[in-house]
């Protein structure tokens, strides 16, 4: 046994669990913050929507899930499992390969269950402070308030030895900007408040962006809407063909908004719309990280921190699980929590301070030298399978040999290679007993 910590991780989605489990592992004294009433995360499907539907209210009441009703996953059972722990079918459940969000969520609440995480758990608690108290003793006050009344809250405060933030990607929209947006007078949301399609029937909708979100909202309200115009960069759209749809048309971005109802989009066209759907993606947000300007979100970049993980001059004190994203997020954020949980029991020892600092320095030189976006820092569109293989050396796993061929790009490939319709049309099962048959 190496040195046990007592160690706050701030969300019960699939980071904060799966970090929960490694850390108890590794005999670590664990308390899990979570401010909904269970566990799930963006997973645990939620019918409300905020009161301001584009986000931009900071003082709106969150909510935190980002699903829409229909939502089945775009990346098979097979990478959102773990490595001791397979979503597996159940005969009694959703059986497809491309499963719906429930089937997800019934997964992560069998996982909390069968390793005793639900006894760590402290629902209905939102951290709204975690400030670094002491650097020599590296205490953390972590402030958490649970809801006593309606209006009435009771908070907390409590010491703790490491902090592991958790706290999701999938919440606070980002959301295009253009001028006259915010004066446009027809309905704007943003993809995070779609839940069902009816609202739309007979309207003329604007869809912004062309990502998963974009296409799948789409798909599903072109039969009820009056016309959809999808506006995104870019010249082709792989994940929908709109030829399929005689309702739908591609733009370029928007231009402009006016005041009489008109969007203008950059190729020149215009249309009079009724709703502006931004599938824009989403921000980082940390709103209770205090640390004197150490750890900043600028955008969209969380840094410095050295592997995504860890900031050089709090480590391993302070860590991150789960900012990456084009990845498969569950093998990544698994890795991630083995190797956080060894390194604070000192299995795994990091470099100096220095040297983590000069390597966040050098990532950031290759960015810029590629031209790659600040915001797209945590994105593992091009590196996943080093960064993943990496992750595994130091807290010597072996993956499978298939890892190397399975990964996000992979499946995006199929995707494009496969239609629309992936989730019924590919036999993934299939490609996937094979990459694995030869390992
Ligand atoms: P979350 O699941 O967001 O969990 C964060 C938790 O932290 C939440 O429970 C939240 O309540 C809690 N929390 C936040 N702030 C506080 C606070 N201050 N105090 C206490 N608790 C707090 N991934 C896939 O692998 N496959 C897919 O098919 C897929 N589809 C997706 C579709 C959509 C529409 C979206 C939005 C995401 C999808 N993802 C998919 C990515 C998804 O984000 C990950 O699968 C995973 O849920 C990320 O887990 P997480 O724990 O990092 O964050």
């Amino acid at each position: 046994m190496g040195q046990s910590y007592n160690v706050a991780v701030i969300g019960a989605g699939t980071a904060g669990l799966v970090t929960a489990r490694e850390l108890q592992r590794e005999g670590h004294r664990v308390t899990v913050f979570e401010k909904a009433n269970q566990v799930g995360g963006t997973w645990l499907y939620d019918s409300l929507v905020e009161s301001d539907l584009l986000g931009l209210d900071p003082n709106r009441e969150i909510v935190h899930s980002s699903l829409y009703k229909s939502l089945r996953t775009n990346l098979p059972r097979q990478v959102m499992s773990f490595l001791d722990y397979p979503f597996v079918k159940r005969e009694s459940g959703d059986t497809r390969p491309f499963p719906g969000h429930e089937e997800v969520l019934r997964f992560l609440q069998d996982f909390a269950r069968d390793f005793g995480l639900m006894e760590l758990i402290r629902f209905g608690h939102e951290v709204i402070r975690v400030e670094l108290v002491d650097e020599v003793s590296h205490d953390w006050v972590v402030e958490s308030r649970t809801r006593e009344t309606e209006s009435r809250w009771e908070s907390k405060e409590e010491v703790f030895e490491a902090v592991v933030i958790c706290n999701g990607k999938n919440t606070e929209p980002k959301v295009a900007e253009f001028p006259g947006r915010d004066t446009w007078p027809g309905l704007q949301m943003h993809s995070h408040n779609y839940r069902t399609p009816e609202q739309f029937e007979n309207k003329i909708v604007v869809l912004i962006g062309n990502g998963p979100s974009a296409t799948d909202i789409l798909r599903e309200i072109s039969p009820l809407a009056k016309q959809v115009h999808l506006a995104f960069r870019g010249s082709d759209i792989k994940l929908i063909n709109l030829k399929n749809y005689d309702n739908a048309w591609p733009h370029s971005p928007i231009e402009c908004a006016h005041e009489d109802g008109k969007v203008v989009f950059q190729d020149g066209s215009i249309v009079e719309a009724d709703v502006i759907i931004h599938c824009t993606g989403y921000k980082f947000h940390l709103p209770f990280l205090k640390s004197n300007g150490i750890v900043t979100v600028d955008d969209n970049r969380v840094g410095p921190l050295y592997k995504h993980i860890f900031p050089p001059s709090l480590a391993p004190w302070l860590s991150f699980v789960g900012l990456n994203y084009r990845a498969l997020v569950f093998r990544v954020i698994e890795l991630q929590a083995i190797w956080v949980a060894k390194v604070l029991s000192g299995k795994v020892k990091l470099p100096t301070q220095e040297a983590m600092a000069a390597s966040v320095e050098e990532f950031y030189e290759q960015m810029e030298k590629a031209g790659w976006p600040k915001y797209h820092t945590h994105s593992l569109q091009n590196d996943e399978g080093e960064y993943a293989s990496w992750l595994a050396a130091q807290s010597d796993i072996r993956p499978p040999k298939s890892w190397e061929e399975i990964t996000f790009f992979s499946f995006v490939k199929g995707i494009f290679g496969h239609g629309e319709n992936f989730r019924d049309t590919w036999d993934v099962d299939k490609w996937i007993q094979e990459i694995e048959s030869s390992d």
